[in-house]
Parts: structure tokens; sequence; C-alpha cells
């Protein structure tokens, strides 16, 4: 079992749920700005947010944050120890270092402090901030130095009793990012582990990476904590989380759709229903399945076997309630008929 960390009251690792996260997308001068996109991600069910610290000046705009969300928050810090520092006196629960522009031999008084405070320290590595030192010790692959950064900077703080770690490694390239993983999986197995791919961009193909990258990992059973990195907002960061972790049966927030992709024996307008039933969706409780289906050929057993069915018939569609007929219509009746049949608890 891997042992738990625990970052105000989110626990990580050691058996709890994997963790969705974001990061704030607006600097912390902007004090209001930021504690509008915690709450909305919140509500998303964001577990935690990372906030760039760049200067040890903006320490008070943290404590102001951290003060007023029940999002717990991490500081983003880089290239001085000083800010993680101030971060923790600002009384952030945790703080990320990046291993490729720390320096090793200023960071006592950061883990004498997180010691103390019971702060998490993420070690956390970046295929853009990568050292050369590290590069050339991996004789140019940036996956082994992804590790390499990591190991040493953890295994410092090993050394000095230091224990409360999270950490993670990351790169743009989905092979990268595999490889980096898998070395730390095995290296420190029972250390909590963040993962993510880095800077994945907009769109669908930002989607597909992360899945790929993040799912291939979690389906190994390495992570306990993820982020999408999108070139989008932050709600849509961990809405795809959550769906990286429904696809693989891990965690389900909200209800599941499946839908068949619709083809000539359709004997409904399988696009055109499933436009009706989406805005439904909100008011399921998490983990409820429903189906939508065109016609008789798989429809009748996959609506039977969710929660809620919808299958294409001669006459319009036929509904199912936790397998069990509730009526046929004709496809103009359903926009009546389905807030009601949605409505009704389906557990
Ligand atoms: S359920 Fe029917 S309409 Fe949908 S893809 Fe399968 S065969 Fe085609």
């Amino acid at each position: 079992m891997k042992r738990k960390v625990r970052i105000g009251g989110l626990e990580i690792g050691g058996g709890a749920p994997i963790r969705v996260e974001s990061m704030l997308k607006v600097g912390l001068a902007e004090k209001e700005k930021c504690l509008a996109q915690c709450e909305r991600l919140l509500s998303e069910g964001c577990d935690l947010a990372r906030a760039a610290l760049p200067s040890s000046e903006l320490a008070g705009a943290l404590a102001w944050l951290a003060k007023r969300t029940t999002l717990p928050l991490m500081a983003d810090v880089h290239f001085d120890p000083a800010i993680a520092v101030a971060a923790i006196r600002a009384g952030c629960p945790s703080v990320r270092l990046n291993p490729g522009n720390m320096p090793l031999n200023r960071l006592s008084e950061v883990v004498r402090m997180a010691k103390d405070l019971s702060v998490v320290i993420r070690v956390g590595a970046n295929g853009g901030s990568l050292s050369p030192r590290h590069l050339s010790a991996a004789g140019g692959d940036a996956g082994t130095a992804l590790f390499l950064a990591v190991k040493e900077q953890v295994d410092l703080l090993l050394e000095q009793g230091f224990e409360n770690v999270i950490l993670s490694a990351k790169s743009s390239s989905v092979g990268n990012t595999l490889r980096a993983n898998a070395f730390i999986a095995r290296a420190y197995p029972d250390l909590p582990l963040h993962v993510g791919v880095t800077e994945a961009g907009p769109g669908d193909g930002s989607v597909v990476k992360s899945a790929v990258g993040i799912g291939s990992l979690l389906a190994q059973g390495i992570g306990d904590t993820l982020r999408v990195s999108l070139t989008d907002e932050p709600e849509r960061e961990v809405r795809v989380g959550y769906e990286i972790l429904r696809a693989l049966g891990l965690r389900r927030r909200g209800a599941e759709l499946v839908s068949c992709p619709t083809c000539g024996r359709r004997r409904v307008d399988v696009m055109k229903l499933v436009k009706l039933v989406e805005p439904l969706l909100s008011g399921l409780p998490d983990g409820v399945t429903v189906a939508v289906m065109g016609c008789e050929v798989n429809g009748p057993k996959e609506a039977k076997n969710a929660d809620l069915g919808l299958a294409g018939t001669p006459m319009g569609a036929v509904l199912f309630k936790k397998g069990v007929p509730a009526g046929e219509y004709p496809f103009e009746k359903l926009p009546d008929v389905l807030p009601a049949f949605f409505s009704a608890n389906p557990e």
C-alpha cells in the first residue's frame, strides 16, 4: 500500500480515490478572479488547484485566497526556495518544487518549515525545464532525465527525513512521460505519484493525447492524482480528467451516457435523441448509466443493462428503467415524456 499524504483535508495515495487537479489560469494578483475560478473548479469536482507563485511578494494574495476557498491549494514554485518558504508562511498546505531549476543546496529551510507545518512537497519535474546536467547524465534521453531530476531531489528530501512528498514527471511527449513515470513507479513504489502530459494543447488532439498518456499509466496502476493540461478553461481540464477515470472504471462523477454511433439500420435519429437526453443527465446521481440506441440490433440489450435506456423501434423509441420496459413513444412525444422519465430516481 502506498503512503498516504494529506493536503488540508484531502488524502492522496494510500487507497484514496484518484484525485483530479487543475491549475489557476489567472495570476494571484487578481485575487477575486482566482477565488471565482476556485469556486467554479470546486463545482466541477476539482480536488486540488495549483497556483503559480512567481515571487514572494504575492504570498499575501495566496494567504488571502487560502483563507477564502475550501479548494486545497498548492503553490507552484520555481528557481528560488525562498518563495516556497513564503508560500508555507502564507498558510499554503502544499508546494510544488521544480527539480530542474531549484538549487538543492538551499532547500533546508523549506524542508524544516514543511516538516513543522505538515506541508506536502511535490517534486515536480517538467520536460520544458530540465537542466542540461540531467539531460547530459541521461545521454540526451528526456524520459530518463526527468526521472533523474525527480530522483535527485526526492532522495535529498528522504535523506533529511522528509517523507511528505508527491512525485511527478511530465513531458509534452507521451512517450517520455510514460518512460519517466515507469522509472519513478519502479524506484519509489510507496510514494504517491501525480501524473499528466504537460502542454497537451487545445482541441480534440489535446484530449486524446492526455487520455492516451494518463490513461496508459493509470491502466498499469501508476498514478494517485492527475492533471489534464489543456490550453483551455481549467474546468474543462477537470471534466476531461473525470472522463479518463470513468473510462477506466476508476472513479465516477455524474451519469455515463452510452450511445450508439448510429448507422443505416437506425429506427430513430440517434443524434437528435442524444441532444434531447444530454441536458437531462445533470440531475442524475453519480454512476448512473443511460443508454441511447438506434435500433433493435444492440439497442434493447444495452438499454436494458443501463439504469435508464432508450432504444429505437419502428414506432419511435421504447424506454427502459432498470431493464423493465417503461413505454413506447413516437419521437415527437419524447420531448414531453423524457423530463419526467429522467427525474424519477433510477436507483
Ligand atoms: S444500435 Fe442499431 S442503429 Fe445503432 S449502430 Fe447499432 S445497428 Fe446501427
